[in-house]
């Protein structure tokens, strides 16, 4: 076929031609990703000097294209869609979230404005409108789709920045003022580094933020956050917001909400939780504790892309406060005025465009079910619990963390090592079971032990792959000897 490419880059036959070889390609992928290795096998550069360096200045044929994409990227990449992914958060494109993602590609179309594409927006507000009753959230909330959590709890902290209006910061900004004392941010010590960053993003910088102790169980300590905020008060320090957690990334522990909440209401400070993993699995009758107290938030993100099965990338950011969000980012110069009356999610973020994220979040809502979603997560947390019995049973082993949901986190502890000794054997352990390119973990540290985790959430994972994993685990600690040690 010759490369000609007219002003549409491909024509409509070539397009259905390709089309459907790629719906192929992927459906064949999907069949049975354990053909593949979870883990390239590739150094730093070595793609990249694989491929051209300049442009090509005339159209190539898709044959080509495809093929350099089977021969040179594919190879080089992590396969996170894959049953053998148990590193940081095993997520999972679903294929009906997938085929959610061809539609939108195809119309391309921006919910910047109601106007410029009106069912996208409000399709968003269904979808986020239904995910909210499931996981039982109170209807006062509402919800607005981003990339990532890490934009949904900048835009949170920056409402609750607002919430503090008579600080004037939209109008004064926070800079060359004397009238405005240190503001302060709380998390637990075990929060996502998103709060972080986003205190570092708002102009508050690192003494902005106050990481407060975690219990034995990984829980923010109440009474070490009252006592920080009563001191940062007698000090002059200004409150501006708690972040609590519910599913933290290292060991999936949930802060207790309901007492931070008695806290933020006494002082009068925005409450946002982060339920970016775990807040789908509040759909389940046995989990629906996990957000007690959320009532009581001022907002709450959680992803879909995360434990929803759904493609990257999608956050859904809720607050029962709408008109705060919206004083903290509306600006509309001219070209974006509109005389329709209807919410505009241009207002409630930083981005002005927005992709049509909702139609994917819809399909899998939909296609699902969500009593199929629930037996989806009921398996992945019977799957862990096998996981962590397995690891019990082993008195050589010690699991780190209580187990709240699908991860586990644990450590290879033979008899006679010092702790230093311990951590390196862990670091060259996992450090050998991803060599192996078969199975994917990750390691976190806990009350500064080193911990290795096994994290529970693709679709295609099954238990005969973490018996597989188990057993080459077992046998690989313990042929590691101290000349192993790195
Ligand atoms: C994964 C995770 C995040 C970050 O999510 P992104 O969407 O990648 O920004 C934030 N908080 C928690 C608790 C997480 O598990």
């Amino acid at each position: 076929m010759t490369a000609t490419a007219g002003q549409e880059g491909m024509s409509p036959e070539e397009f259905r031609e390709y089309g459907h070889r790629l719906i192929d390609w992927a459906a064949d992928y999907l069949s049975d990703p354990r053909r593949f290795p979870v883990l390239p096998d590739v150094a730093p550069g070595d793609v990249r000097t694989a491929l051209p360096t300049h442009a090509p200045a005339e159209p190539e044929p898709m044959d080509d294209i495809l093929r350099d994409f089977e021969r040179i990227i594919f190879p080089g990449l992590t396969l996170w869609n894959h049953p053998r992914f148990l590193a940081y958060f095993s997520i999972t494109g679903s294929a009906p979230g997938i085929l959610g993602e061809l539609i939108a590609a195809t119309l391309n179309v921006n919910a910047m404005l109601w106007a410029t594409s009106p069912a996208a927006t409000e399709l968003e507000e269904v979808a986020t409108g239904w995910l909210r009753d499931a996981i039982g959230l109170p209807g006062t909330f509402e919800g607005v789709i981003n990339d990532t959590a890490s934009s949904s709890t900048l835009y949170a902290l920056a409402a609750a920045r607002e919430y503090a209006h008579d600080l004037r910061i939209r109008e004064e900004g926070l800079a060359g003022r004397s009238d405005v004392p240190r503001l302060r941010i709380y998390c637990s010590e075990e929060a996502h580094s998103s709060v972080d960053k986003a205190a570092l993003t708002l102009g508050l910088g690192r003494a902005g933020i106050r990481h407060i102790a975690a219990d034995d169980r990984f829980r923010m300590d109440v009474s070490a956050l009252d006592a920080a905020i009563r001191q940062d008060l007698a000090d002059g320090v200004r409150p501006i917001a708690v972040v609590g957690t519910v599913g933290t990334t290292s060991t999936t522990s949930v802060d207790p909400i309901a007492e931070i909440a008695d806290i933020c209401e006494e002082h009068d400070i925005w409450l946002h939780v982060d339920a970016a993993y775990a807040g789908p699995v509040a759909m389940l009758d046995e989990k629906r504790w996990i957000l007690d107290g959320c009532d009581r938030a001022h907002s709450l993100v959680t992803n879909p892309h995360k434990w929803l099965f759904t493609p990257a990338d999608c956050s859904v950011l809720y607050t029962r406060l709408p008109e705060i969000l919206k004083q903290a980012f509306s600006l509309v110069p001219e070209y974006l005025t509109t005389t329709t009356e209807a919410r505009n999610l241009m207002d409630y973020g930083n981005a002005l465009g927005r992709r049509f994220r909702a139609i994917k979040l819809w399909f899998v809502l939909r296609r699902f079910g969500l009593e199929g979603i629930r037996r989806a997560l009921r398996e992945h947390i019977r799957i862990a619990e096998r996981v962590e019995e397995w690891i019990r049973a082993e008195p050589d082993f010690e699991v780190l963390a209580p187990r709240e949901f699908s991860v586990v986190a644990f450590r290879y502890r033979p008899a006679g090592l010092d702790e230093e000794s311990v951590d390196r054997l862990n670091a060259t352990l996992l450090r050998r079971i991803n060599e192996d390119r078969t199975f994917y973990l990750s390691h976190t540290r806990l009350k500064g032990k080193y911990a290795i985790r096994i994290a529970i959430g693709n679709l295609m994972t099954r238990e005969d792959d973490l018996a597989e994993l188990w057993s080459g685990l077992k046998t690989r600690a313990r042929s590691l000897g101290l000349g192993d040690l790195e």
